[in-house]
């Protein structure tokens, strides 16, 4: 058994050490006995997703967003949405999140048409919404309880044909108001969660890894590892971050 990963863009969506999360991910199959590879696809690369079994992006500010904006609308846009609608798995982080919705019209008024992978769009706010983040994932998505860091402008609003990824406990998720966190379509799961969000969630990191195993091979189930170290992580920062909510 085998994962094949693509980290898209990972030179120009990285922010916060987002690309922690393939170590994560590559790491919990390495335990296992499960090899995996990566391939780090650029602006220029071509970009051919039935060669993988997971998606990785990161996120970035509103300018590199732009700047790879030509690249994405020069064939990758078509290639990511026939993947979405086959049932690729892929995770993708705040700027990459709202990379795969509609559009994200920035603050200063720059409006970039994205992939339109997932019913969804983004407006860039006054307020930064930024700060430790706990959100319960929907059971679709895991049921697992999340511990992240968030810093975003942009203001994500979901459409009629996604769900949310999870519901806010503490912090501001998709857009501060409706307490819904990130999106979940077909094998796709979106987040607004830096930090990056693997490490101290191996329940979420698990259900990602299954759910792009199960695609490529049918049923599987990964034995459980000894997680006592996150799950200490991820507990004393629940504690914390709960106590302190308002
Ligand atoms: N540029 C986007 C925003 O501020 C995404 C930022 C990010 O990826 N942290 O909304």
């Amino acid at each position: 058994m085998k994962l094949r990963i693509c980290h898209l863009y990972p030179d120009v969506l990285n922010l916060y050490g987002d690309g922690g999360n393939i170590i994560c991910m590559q790491q919990r199959l390495k335990w296992r006995g499960i090899d995996s590879d990566v391939t780090r696809v650029m602006i220029g690369d071509r970009l051919k997703l039935s060669e993988y079994d997971l998606l990785f992006i990161g996120g970035g500010q509103d300018f590199e967003q732009e700047v790879l904006l030509p690249d994405l609308q020069s064939g990758k846009d078509t290639e990511i949405r026939a993947a979405v609608e086959d049932g690729l798995t892929a995770l993708t982080i705040c700027g990459g999140y709202q990379m795969l919705g509609q559009y994200y019209e920035t603050y200063d008024g720059v409006r970039c048409d994205f992939v339109g992978a997932l019913d969804l769009y983004t407006v860039g706010s006054r307020t930064r919404m930024i700060g430790n983040t706990v959100f319960h994932c929907t059971p679709e998505c895991g049921g697992s309880t999340v511990i992240g860091f968030e810093n975003h402008s942009g203001k994500t609003w979901l459409g009629s044909t996604v769900e949310p990824l999870a519901k806010v406990e503490v912090g501001f998720g998709n857009n501060g108001e409706d307490k819904t966190e990130g999106a979940h379509y077909k094998n796709v799961f979106g987040s607004y969660s830096h930090g990056p969000m693997l490490p101290k969630n191996p329940a979420f990191c698990d259900h990602l890894l299954e759910t792009a195993l199960t695609r490529r091979y049918g049923a599987v189930k990964l034995e459980p590892l000894d997680d006592r170290a996150e799950q200490t992580a991820h507990d004393n920062m629940f504690r914390r971050l709960t106590k302190h909510k308002t």
